[in-house]
């Protein structure tokens, strides 16, 4: 059926990373029970597992003596034979994070961002990078890959950040840029879409194919898992539900447009509003979330905006429900600490217009989230590119399998 030989290398790489994905879950494992569990033949395990050991990222332990002949070797994913390094860039920082092989932070690093000039910000992220190979001290050809998380349109494929409101970026293409900076590989994503893998290997949506991630903050963040995958749409730019009408509001967004759910629920736009509002009556005005969530404590006005804003994300979210039929929906970001007004608001318009068919169907979960979280996730591009199919993710090789490790 191969007789290609590129078709061939695809099928060893699927190969390789189904069995490395069953070590790294169900080990300690024998090769008769990976074979199993995969569904691939004992001969097929056998000829793949040495160049895993070879690679040092698979570990044979002591036998084990059970049952009746010759006890199995157990094989071990050893978590820490390499490092992955995730970094989110932001307009005013770059944070990272180092891992182990099972996305557990080791340490972290944040460096300030002065210029948007890509080339600044590629000396900043390098300058990140070794600040987190040395913490980590496996050295730097211990480093599996970079992952790159940032808002806006990314094509991963490629690379390329098509569009960055935060950063002002059109077109640039800052894998390559920090590739060729490093010598490591480098793959960058919408930093959403990273969240949603970290959850899917690592966090709540474990064992979960089809889930949504909605993350609350600056902007409003957006990646839907379909069947296991991220979609990502045609030319990374699907997600960009803080862009969808949903209430009745006339606000300017950021985007140009009038409406969208960002310019109601966007942390900018809702302390704007605060503001003006605290202005209007002479009352001393908040300056950051966390002074308008405390504020809103004693403040019917500001209960209003918080209940408002919130309904718009509720019925912005059932919609999406609606359409996507999930098992799971996690609202995340730094948008949702101490929001519980917001999130009442958000549960009541989720009775009043998820579906009648599809209610009690999916979990909703909460998670407040930090920058070093962004960071994790953006390592979980990097193990994603490791443990998931070539031909589910499409995701491209880190390393030349047939060359020296
Ligand atoms: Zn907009």
């Amino acid at each position: 059926m191969f007789r290609n030989p590129a078709n061939r290398q695809l099928v060893r790489a699927i190969n390789r990373s189904t069995i490395l994905d069953a070590v790294r879950e169900n080990g300690p494992v024998s090769k008769a029970e990976i074979a199993r569990s995969t569904g691939l033949s004992q001969a097929t395990v056998g000829a793949i597992v040495p160049s895993l050991i070879e690679r040092g990222l698979v570990t044979e332990g002591d036998p084990t003596a059970s049952g009746i002949g010759r006890p199995p070797t157990l094989l071990q994913l050893d978590r820490e034979s390499y490092n992955v390094i995730g970094l989110k860039l932001m307009d005013d920082h770059i944070v990272g994070a180092v891992t182990d092989l099972e996305a557990e932070t080791l340490g972290q690093s944040e460096r300030p961002v002065s210029d948007l000039d890509p080339a600044s910000v590629v000396e900043t992220a390098a300058a990140v990078v070794d600040d987190l190979i040395q913490i980590a001290g496996l050295g730097r050809e211990r480093v599996l890959g970079v992952g790159i998380g940032m808002a806006g349109v990314i094509d991963t494929n490629q690379g390329l950040c098509r569009h960055s409101p935060f950063l002002g970026w059109r077109d640039v293409p800052i894998g390559e840029l920090i590739e060729a900076r490093l010598q490591i590989p480098v793959r960058v994503d919408n930093d959403v879409n990273t969240l949603a893998l970290a959850e899917r290997w690592f966090g709540v949506g474990q064992k979960v194919d089809d889930f949504l991630l909605v993350t609350l903050g600056r902007g409003v963040g957006f990646s839907v898992v379909v069947g296991g995958n991220v979609y990502r749409g045609a030319r990374g730019g699907a997600g960009e539900f803080g862009h969808t009408v949903v209430g009745d509001s006339d606000e300017l967004c950021t985007c140009g447009n009038r409406g969208c759910l960002e310019a109601s629920v966007g942390e900018p736009a809702l302390l704007r509003r605060a503001q003006e509002l605290c202005v209007a009556r002479d009352l001393p005005s908040p300056a950051t979330a966390a002074e308008l969530y405390a504020a809103a404590s004693q403040d019917p006005t500001l209960v209003d905006l918080l209940s408002h804003a919130g309904s718009n994300l509720g019925r912005g979210l059932a919609n999406l429900i609606n359409l996507f039929a999930p098992a799971l929906v996690i609202l995340s970001g730094e948008g949702v600490v101490g929001g519980e007004i917001l999130l009442g608001a958000v549960e009541t318009e989720l009775d009043l217009h998820v579906h009648e068919a599809l209610r009690g169907s999916y979990e909703f979960v909460v998670e407040p989230l930090r920058d070093e979280a962004w960071a994790r996730g953006a390592a979980s591009l990097i193990l994603d590119a490791v443990f998931e199919s070539p031909a589910r993710s499409r995701s491209i090789p880190l390393w030349e399998w047939d060359a020296p490790p």
